[in-house]
């Protein structure tokens, strides 16, 4: 068996009276790449954002690494180390440098000294072709260019586990390509990654199991194959035939 580095038990979510997550359970194993599926509104981003603490989660647990996380009492930060996020919209500091923005948070956060977190950044900026762009600002780039500047700065944290929120699906659909690339040279180096997207030759090619929201509950979860060949949930069956 694999190491378990995230365990969601039973977890649910309410904004007000609306019940966004319904006793979602799932496990990822080290290295696992899961893809998560479900129409708009269906709590995909939610889900993410209880894995990295950004909401605080009603009910259930969640377990990172083996250690069961409780916010009232852990440093949250700590925690946003080991669990990286990209987001659709980037989220880079506007009048930061590519640079800039790549070192802040080592340095800021984990104390890396400047040197040691520029040399890591540049090593990042080679990994997703952008080492050229290093002194750019982010208006000064395209979109792909900007997304993957933005999986450089959260790989700048040394995470354990990658979160991706529809990382594409902002972009022109030329640039979808580069991003998804590096995603995938990502995936291909055993990191753990859970991925919201609707490019489903991605989830074809690199998931490992993709995992299916309705309304806040997960609905089925199985291997690529299974979910798009024979899904068994009629509200799979409908997803994808607005997706594929
Ligand atoms: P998805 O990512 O699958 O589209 P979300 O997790 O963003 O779904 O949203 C699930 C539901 O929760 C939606 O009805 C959305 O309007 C609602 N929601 C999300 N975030 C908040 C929030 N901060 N406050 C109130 N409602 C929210
Ligand atoms: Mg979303």
């Amino acid at each position: 068996m694999k190491e378990t580095m995230i365990e969601v038990k039973n977890v649910n979510k309410s904004f007000g009276n609306l019940h966004v997550l319904k006793d979602c359970s799932i496990e990822v194993a080290k290295s696992e790449v899961v893809v998560l599926i479900g129409a708009s509104g269906s709590g995909k981003s939610t889900l993410l954002r209880c894995l990295n603490f950004l909401e605080i989660i009603d009910g259930g647990t969640i377990t990172i690494s083996g250690k069961k996380i409780d916010p009232k009492k852990e440093n949250v930060n700590h925690i946003r180390e080991q669990v990286g996020m990209v987001f659709q919209h980037f989220n880079l500091f506007p009048h930061m440098t590519v640079l800039e923005n790549i070192i802040e948070a080592p340095i800021h956060v984990k104390k890396v000294n400047k040197k040691q977190a520029i040399e890591h950044a540049r090593q990042l900026l080679i990994k997703v072709g952008l080492l050229d762009k290093e002194n750019a600002y982010p208006d000064q780039l395209s979109g792909g260019q900007k997304q993957r500047v933005a999986i450089a700065r959260a790989l700048a944290m040394k995470p354990d586990i990658m979160l991706f929120d529809e990382p594409t699906s902002a972009l022109d659909p030329e640039l979808v390509g580069e991003v998804l690339s590096v995603m995938k040279d990502l995936a291909m180096e055993g990191m753990t990654m859970v991925v919201v997207t609707h490019e489903m030759g991605f989830a074809r090619e690199m998931a490992d199991r993709v995992v299916v929201m309705h309304n806040g509950n997960i609905i089925e979860e199985g291997p690529p194959d299974q979910i798009f060949q024979q899904p068994s949930h009629e509200r799979t069956q409908r997803f994808l035939s607005k997706v594929l």
